[in-house]
Parts: C-alpha cells; sequence; structure tokens
C-alpha cells in the first residue's frame, strides 16, 4: 500500500532504524537511510532494504549532531523524492548510562543534537512539503524514556521527553492540514520499552554479574519490564507500517509504548 511513496528513516544502518526501513520497503515504499557505519555495515543495510522491497534504496550520510549536515540531506532528499519524503521516521539516537554529576557534557550536547535537535530539522524541512501533497507520516522513535525516568540517563530521558512533546506540537500545527481522502498528516511517538539491539548491549554486559548474557537479558528485563520478554526491532516496524495506513490518520499526537507494561506500573 506504499507504491509511490518515499521515506527517510535516519539512523537505519542498524537495529530498530534498519527493520523499519525493511518493513516500508516490503510494503512498496522507496527507502533512503541514514546512520553511521563502516562502508560494509552501509553497502549491507542497502542490500538489506532492496532484498524487502524493490529496490532503489539510497544512503545519505549526514552527521545528525550537524544542523548544516541535516540541511544539505534534506535539499538532497527533496531531488531524491521528487519534492520532499512522504514518511519521516526519527529513529537515530544514542545512549550514555552514568549519574548526572558524572554526565560528560559532551554526551548531553551529544544526546540532545541526535535524539532530539535532529528530529526538529527533519521536520520543520520536511513538514511544509507533506502538507502541500495531503499525505504525511512522521513517526518519532521516543522510548519509554520519554513517559517515566530512570536513573544514571539524564541527558536521554530529556531528550525523549522532548521528542514527545516536539510530536505533540507538530501533530496540533499540521491536524487540519488533509483531508481524509488524502490521508492525513499525521505525527506520532513510537515508546519503546526493552527492544534487541548494539544499542543496549553495554546495559545487558553491566548486569551480567559474571554470569552468561542471557543471564544479563534477565536482570535487566525484571527490573522495569512486566513481560519479561525482549521487543523485537520487527514489531516496532510492524507498528510503524501501520501508522502509515490511510486507516490511521486520526492517530497523531500519540505516545504509543511498546514496552511489555512497563508505563503501567
Ligand atoms: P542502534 O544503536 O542499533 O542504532 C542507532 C542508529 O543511529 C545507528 O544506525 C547509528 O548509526 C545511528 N546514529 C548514531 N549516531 C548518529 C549520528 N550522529 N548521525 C546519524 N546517525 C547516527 O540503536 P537502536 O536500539 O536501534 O535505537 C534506535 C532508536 O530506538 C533510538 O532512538 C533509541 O533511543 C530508541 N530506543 C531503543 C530502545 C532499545 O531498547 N533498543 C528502547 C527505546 C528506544
Amino acid at each position: 500500500f506504499l507504491h509511490g511513496r518515499t521515506a527517510l528513516v535516519t539512523g537505519s544502518t542498524s537495529g530498530i532504524g534498519l527493520a523499519i526501513a525493511q518493513a516500508l520497503a516490503a510494503a512498496g515504499a522507496r527507502v533512503a537511510i541514514n546512520g553511521l557505519g563502516s562502508h560494509e555495515q552501509i553497502s549491507a543495510a542497502i542490500k538489506a532494504v532492496d532484498t524487502a522491497g524493490n529496490g532503489g534504496t539510497q544512503h545519505f550520510s549526514a552527521d545528525l549532531r550537524d544542523p548544516t549536515d541535516i540541511a544539505a540531506m534534506m535539499t538532497a532528499l527533496a531531488d531524491w523524492s521528487d519534492g520532499g519524503v512522504d514518511i519521516l521516521v526519527n529513529n537515530a539516537g544514542i545512549q550514555h548510562a552514568v549519574p548526572l554529576a558524572h554526565m560528560p557534557v559532551e554526551k548531553w550536547n551529544d544526546i540532545l543534537a541526535i535524539n532530539l535537535s535532529a528530529a526538529f530539522h527533519t521536520m520543520r524541512l520536511a513538514l511544509p512539503a507533506m502538507a502541500a501533497r495531503g499525505y504525511g507520516r512522521v513517526i518519532n522513535i521516543a522510548s519509554v524514556h520519554g513517559l517515566v525516568a530512570s536513573r544514571d540517563k539524564a541527558p536521554y530521558v530529556a531528550s525523549k521527553f522532548g521528542l514527545v512533546g516536539l510530536s505533540k506540537v507538530a501533530a496540533l500545527e499540521y491536524a487540519a492540514e488533509s483531508d481524509r481522502a488524502r490521508g492525513g498528516i499525521t505525527v506520532n511517538c513510537i515508546c519503546p520499552g526493552w527492544v534487541e539491539t548494539p544499542l543496549i548491549e553495554p546495559q545487558i554486559e553491566a548486569r551480567r554479574g559474571g554470569g552468561s548474557r542471557d543471564d544479563g537479558i534477565r536482570a535487566l528485563l525484571a527490573e522495569k519490564q512486566p513481560s519479561l520478554r525482549m521487543t523485537l526491532p520487527e514489531e516496532i516496524a510492524a507498528l510503524a507500517v501501520f501508522l502509515c495506513r490511510r486507516e490511521a490518520h486520526n492517530i497523531t499526537g500519540a505516545a504509543l509504548p511498546v514496552d511489555g507494561g512497563w508505563t503501567a506500573q
């Protein structure tokens, strides 16, 4: 159902972003990927997304810490997508878990820049073209940490609460810019609990306590996620694809937890 649509997924050389890029391609979209990595990792990501869909995947190499780089990427994307992408997934994110007083200032700056400010820049540059076409989907990958806090994650929690707020403002501004027939402009956050990706490896490692990696995973889940099951990246991707459907035109300004009950507590 996404034939003829284009999408940008930031941070899609790995983890959740790569799974979303593959799922959007499988639904028919032409997908632009972005993210850091070796030449091999980027080539493998392009191939994985091409294989999932109909080809035409392109990598845009912007470093999301740099607003000038983001603006250049969005200009190049406007050419690639004939005026601007229909679907924007702000997924890139980094984490650093240490107590607030020990948080390096450069980690604060990088986390806020990548997890929050980059989404502001891509949205301010992508939303006007979506409004002009009458269809647009912004899907921001926030976190349970956009809804509740945990210790040792000051910049991460601040960035994700900020992303939830930013998304609600954009949802309001664009809510009436379209109609049911054209599909609407919606802006939402997906708020995952623990998802098995490279991002959480250091936190698994920190809880192994001399045991196996599985022991580390069990300890991590027991702390916060009542289902005691990890979410898989493709499960987050399935929700992202649903949000792109026409039937989802009235889901906007939402922050949707996929967290095994974490935020129900
Ligand atoms: P990941 O580490 O597997 O992937 C992160 C992606 O972001 C990579 O493609 C990386 O290259 C990219 N990236 C990092 N810095 C960048 C930069 N400066 N410029 C461009 N790209 C950059 O992580 P993931 O777990 O797939 O995380 C994806 C998103 O999901 C993040 O926003 C994260 O906060 C969020 N999230 C993850 C979990 C989880 O448990 N894994 C839970 C909740 C939310």
